[in-house]
């Protein structure tokens, strides 16, 4: 938990060139909007305002990108989905996602925020379909499970998982009640340990 309770907002990124050195390693968030992916993030570093600087005016179509020490990162992509944003920005959206995924060395995991009662969207399966052409792991996080009983999400869970490979893992999730949030932490935090480990305390 301590290495979430560190998060700090690094910069926000409009072209590639200003992302942050491709160094250490990160774990990407993306969604679409109104998913709950600011809910999960603000949960998973236990902080109400940290996925806030995301949703200021300006930023929300931004990559964004938060340190958790000098080699970890989480990063919050843009939510898709958006009736109100303009063609040409959905294009160059999709081009700046495109491009971060497949050339972004030190991306570790892709966590995939879904609303448990909507399932995936078009754009999901798009990012989902982007990724498969990559080694990334992907974690699939089936939100606001406390709107649902234990059977429908149950059902959901295993449906989604029914769409996925076998490189992804699948979770139930509630930003209200908390549940799942242990395993998320678990998750991220498998995925970053695996391309950097953290430095022994005493090196
Ligand atoms: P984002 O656009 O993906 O960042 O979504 P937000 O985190 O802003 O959440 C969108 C809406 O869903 C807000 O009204 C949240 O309060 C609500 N929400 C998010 N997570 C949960 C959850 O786990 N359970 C419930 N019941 N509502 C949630």
């Amino acid at each position: 938990m301590s290495q979430f309770s560190q998060a700090s907002f690094v910069l926000s990124a409009w072209q590639p060139h200003q992302f942050p050195p491709d160094q250490g390693a990160e774990v990407a968030f993306a969604g679409r909007s109104n998913a709950g992916k600011s809910s999960a993030l603000n949960a998973l570093v236990a902080r109400k305002d940290l996925a806030r600087t995301s949703k200021t005016p300006g930023r929300t179509q931004l990559i964004n990108f938060f340190a958790l020490s000098a080699a970890w990162r989480l990063v919050d992509l843009p939510g898709y989905g958006y009736a109100k944003v303009p063609q040409r920005m959905q294009e160059h959206w999709r081009e700046l996602l495109t491009g971060y995924v497949r050339s972004r060395t030190s991306l570790a995991g892709v966590v995939i925020i879904v609303d448990a009662r909507r399932g995936f969207s078009d754009h999901d399966q798009q990012l989902l379909e982007m990724l498969s052409a990559t080694a990334v792991p992907v974690h699939v996080v089936l939100t606001k499970a406390d709107k649902l009983n234990r059977g429908e999400a149950a059902q959901t869970a295993r449906r989604v998982t029914t769409q996925l490979t076998e490189r992804a893992s699948v979770q139930l999730f509630s930003a209200v009640d908390g549940s799942g949030l242990d395993e998320l932490r678990r998750a991220v935090l498998g995925m970053l340990n695996r391309a950097v480990p953290p430095l022994p305390k005493n090196s």
